[in-house]
């Protein structure tokens, strides 16, 4: 069984390359922001309270994700590997989850980190809010939140993942096929 993370601000394309490598490599794509959704979609307890916390651009707290993710994992040993997308997005939620992937004897193989500037970050979010309709990407003071928690809490993981030397930096700029192809290469290897 494969666990590889992909990794990225928001903007990136991480939804983009996950469904390629979903595809591709027969794995289980597990979105926290996907699954936050759809909760949401859904009007659940968890849902209404993740609702306010994703308009302002903020992280849900830890405990919801991880359950969220343990979860994901447990109900799904029947699949190839598994691509994170999303998650972790804190210390804490790494810690959580290589515990999580201890207590099953096996670990994380490579976070796959999308690299782009602010800049391009600030124009594929105005880009996507016109196509998708997500709330947290029409609002400028969300958009500037997002970023500023992605430096200061989820920036923290690359070093937490080039300690265990498992991260790998893509050059995320470019086609949607040459990143792909970037990605893909190394999952091959
Ligand atoms: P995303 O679709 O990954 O951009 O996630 C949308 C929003 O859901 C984020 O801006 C956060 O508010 C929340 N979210 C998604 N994943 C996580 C996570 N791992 N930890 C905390 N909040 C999350």
């Amino acid at each position: 069984m494969k666990y590889y993370i992909l990794f990225g601000p928001p903007g990136a394309g991480k939804g983009t390359q996950a469904a390629l490598l979903v595809e591709k490599y027969n794995l289980h794509h597990v979105s926290t922001g996907d699954l936050l959704r759809k909760e949401i979609k859904a009007g659940t307890p968890l849902g209404l309270q993740a609702k306010e916390i994703i308009a302002k651009g903020d992280l849900v707290p830890d405990a919801i994700v991880e359950g969220m993710i343990k979860n994901e994992i447990v109900s799904n040993q029947d699949v190839k590997g598994f691509l994170f997308d999303g998650f972790p997005r804190t210390v804490a939620q790494a810690e959580a989850l290589d515990k999580m992937l201890a207590e099953l004897n096996t670990g994380i193989d490579s976070i796959i980190s999308i690299a782009i500037s602010d800049e391009v970050v600030h124009q594929r979010i105005h880009h996507r809010a016109m196509i998708e309709n997500r709330a947290d990407d029409a609002n400028d003071e969300t958009i500037r939140t997002r970023i500023a928690n992605y430096h200061e809490k989820t920036e923290p993981l690359i070093a937490f993942y080039k300690a265990q030397n498992k991260y790998f930096e893509f050059e995320g700029e470019g086609t949607i096929e040459e990143i792909f192809g970037r990605i893909s290469k190394h999952i091959e290897k």
